[in-house]
């Protein structure tokens, strides 16, 4: 059994913006099934603390100047200890975590996660009396970056461990902040924080943890071209002997069609037909024809050029020539908003959009959907394919990162093995998408073949059991890679 501190900026369902949220709030629950002794570190943002009881305070202290209380609460629904970091001048303000309500990023962003990063270091170094030390501090996304580059420098500290979520996000920030911050000046040099003149927090991860994971064995590889390292593959294939890929697991407490307390009817693999009870509520809810066979796809995302917004409003006027449905919720870049609310005004009877974040909804979208739209142009691991994959939903998606991990394609070759749970595109054009659309309305007539993929799709095991396992050897290897760095 290790002490690991786990620390994330989101974690559901407290706080939540993304996949990372999902794996904060459930591979803790998964390392603490199999016997870890974890604590999850968290920014006590309002939303934060208004979800939470039983606050406790354990400790306090200044950073920077700003006043500081460690509290102690736990994480719904499961015995983990979940320590705030609370700070009110950093993170008790209206908004997002990382944006304000008009999607501008906060103007303190290196300072609120430089206090909670140093917040994890004086735990990691038993410097707050917690009587608990962890063995492996494990971070995660540039918001947690300066934890490794930190510790280093220390002889007796735990291991360090650092999962990229995304590499297109790295938290970049002038060299005044990185004065401001009052950050050790050898750290302002290309091995270390400096990345073209520029303070990075991600690559405090990518330089110092003893190892580095990413959500995928495939983006684990992706990300070391050029094409896909967003200017970092030369640092990675620097460390590539320390880098590896784990899938990311589902929660199947708040993922499960067989009991999704969201849906108008639940199902399982026995009762498959309940299913298209979903999409006539949806068609009803969204003013759409009812029709329980006409097929209907559906997409939640972040709307952001990395999800393969530009070729999906490309493939529009041809999609909406086919007979199908598109439900499509998510929030992002105004422009792919504007466009694509533009397109559900002239075609009301065939595509709905929906602009806000919606959790309920999202899990009503995977459960109503035949198809899930997913033509994302990078993917770390991705999370809806497995949720979509979890609810009979056969995922359309790219050939790229956890995608190619997790969806195989409805080929001949596939089916007749029955490994076939999806569609996959080899290229990321308007064309391939609109071939791949009409290739499953294909299958989709043939409702035997089409059952044989959704019983495929959701028989697949992507919980968190395996991939937990794998953390645990991780982390054993980067307690041996740390030892053998202070020899
Ligand atoms: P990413 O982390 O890049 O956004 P993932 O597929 O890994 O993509 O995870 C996205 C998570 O956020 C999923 O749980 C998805 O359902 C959820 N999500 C994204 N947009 C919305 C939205 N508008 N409403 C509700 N949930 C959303």
């Amino acid at each position: 059994m290790s002490k690991i501190l786990y620390v994330s900026s989101e974690a559901f369902p407290l706080i939540k913006t993304g996949g990372l949220a999902d794996v904060a709030g459930s591979l803790p629950i998964a390392l603490s099934n199999l016997s870890e002794d974890i604590r999850l570190l968290l920014p006590a943002y309002p939303q934060v603390l208004q979800q939470v009881e039983n606050v406790k305070q354990l400790a306090s202290g200044a950073y920077y100047n700003l006043k500081v209380s460690l509290l102690e609460t736990q994480l719904p629904n499961s015995k983990v200890p979940v320590w705030l970091v609370h700070c009110p001048a950093a993170f008790d303000r209206p908004g997002g975590p990382y944006m304000d309500s008009n999607g501008q990023p906060w103007h303190d962003n290196a300072l609120r996660f430089a206090v909670f990063c140093k917040v994890a270091v004086d735990i990691a170094m038993n410097k707050l009396n917690l009587r608990w030390q962890p063995d492996i501090v494990h971070g995660n996304d540039w918001q947690s970056g300066l934890i490794p580059a930190l510790l280093h420098p220390f002889k007796q500290r735990p291991a360090t461990v650092f999962t990229i979520h995304n590499l297109a996000y790295q938290g970049l920030f002038d060299h005044q902040t990185f004065l401001d911050l009052e950050l050790s000046s050898e750290l302002w040099h290309p091995d270390g924080l400096e990345f073209y003149d520029q303070l990075s927090f991600i690559k405090g991860g990518l330089v110092f943890a003893d190892r580095i994971n990413t959500v995928s064995p495939t983006y684990a590889d992706e990300i070391l071209q050029p094409e896909f390292g967003n200017g970092l593959s030369g640092l990675l294939q620097h460390r590539q002997a320390r880098l590896s890929g784990i899938l990311n697991g589902i929660d199947h407490s708040v993922w499960n069609p067989a009991t999704d307390p969201h849906l108008a009817a639940c199902y399982d693999t026995t009762t498959l037909q309940q299913k298209s009870l979903n999409k006539t509520a949806l068609q009803k809810q969204f003013h759409l024809p009812i029709d329980a066979k006409i097929p209907l796809i559906g997409m939640i995302s972040r709307m952001v050029e990395q999800k393969g917004l530009d070729i999906i409003l490309q493939a529009m006027a041809e999609m909406l020539a086919m007979p199908l449905q598109l439900v499509i919720l998510g929030s992002g870049d105004i422009h792919y908003e504007m466009r694509l609310m533009e397109w559900s005004r002239k075609h009301p009877d065939r595509l709905k959009v929906i602009i806000g974040y919606n959790e309920p909804l999202s899990h009503q979208i995977e459960a109503s959907s035949d198809l899930f739209l997913m033509p994302s142009t990078f993917e770390p691991c991705g999370l809806n394919q497995l949720y979509s994959l979890r609810y009979g939903t056969l995922p359309i998606a790219r050939n790229v990162g956890g995608l190619a991990d997790t969806v195989v394609d409805a080929s001949k070759q596939n089916r007749a093995n029955t490994t076939a749970n999806g569609f996959v595109m080899t290229s990321q054009s308007a064309t391939a998408l609109q071939a791949t659309v009409k290739r499953a309305l294909t299958l989709y007539a043939q409702p035997d073949v089409w059952r044989q993929l959704q019983l495929t799709a959701m028989n697949g095991d992507f919980s968190w059991t395996h991939s937990a396992e794998h953390y645990i050897e991780l982390y054993l290897q980067a307690l041996a890679d740390r030892d053998q760095t202070a020899d």
